[in-house]
């Protein structure tokens, strides 16, 4: 399922349970978000004569960062960039990034939002698209929001993330999402418990069984669907969102 704009793309490549690894490629370069393992990326550039020249991490969970290395050995020049202040954990960054700082690659301007909550550094990239142009923005926002929920706090606060999803909430309606697990579906039936007249999450879960079954993914999705059905992204409050968080927490489905 690969998602065509102006002149660039973004294909999933499905890992390990449930993760998924963003290739956005532009003519015959690539742009790699998280990835967890190396061997099916490299297939998949070298199979269409691809040079990777940068991977994007959000956070340095195992899961996002544990291909990277590999993929260096084979395209040697290509960037890292991640927060600075994860150096620590993801000591091979080789372009260190903060809050509201601007990057380019492929052409295209990226800005980079600090969204701890998920781990203390966690950060997102977004693309701003343009209206002339009929292009969505894009985000791609690694284990911070997810389709239907959000990532657990494993080293920040409801109010952090409270405050994460809420700069992600003021992004323009269309921008397209690109999370980093394939999470919908048991985050839709969890929320249909919460609330089971919503109108909208009952709908959004019809459409996700029908992908699921298909043998589909539900992303990337986009926030006009995620303010409509994500129950972390309607919550108004931090300790709303923090008595979700502990609900979902232990949660059996
Ligand atoms: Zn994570």
């Amino acid at each position: 399922m690969e998602r065509k704009y102006k002149d660039f793309i973004i294909h999933p490549i499905p890992v390990l349970k449930d993760n998924i690894i963003w290739i956005w490629v532009k003519g015959d370069k690539a742009v790699v978000v998280d990835p967890a393992i190396s061997k099916p990326v490299i297939e998949w550039l070298n199979n269409r004569n691809l040079k990777l020249i940068s991977v994007l991490q959000t956070h340095h969970h195992d899961d996002h960062i544990g291909g990277t290395q590999e993929l260096l050995k084979t395209w040697p020049k290509s960037s890292v960039i991640a927060a600075k202040a994860d150096i620590g954990r993801i000591p091979f960054q080789t372009q260190s990034v903060i809050d509201n700082e601007t990057v380019h690659l492929l052409e295209q301007e990226i800005k980079v939002i600090e969204v701890p909550g998920h781990t203390r550094y966690h950060i997102c990239y977004y693309l701003p698209g343009s209206l002339d142009l009929k292009i969505n923005p894009v985000l791609f926002c690694g284990d911070t929001l997810f389709s239907g929920g959000c990532g657990r706090l494993f080293e920040g606060s409801a109010l952090d993330m409270f405050n994460s999803l809420r700069k992600i909430k003021n992004l323009p309606e269309y921008t397209k999402i690109y999370c980093a697990h394939e999470y919908t579906k048991a985050n839709l039936e969890w929320a249909v418990q919460i609330k089971p007249e919503d109108i909208f999450i009952k709908k959004r879960l019809k459409e996700v069984c029908k992908l699921r079954s298909k043998g589909l993914i539900t992303l990337p999705t986009n926030l006009s669907i995620e303010r409509k059905t994500n129950l972390f992204i309607r919550a108004k409050t931090s300790k709303e969102l923090g008595e979700l968080r502990s609900h979902k927490d232990n949660w059996k489905g």
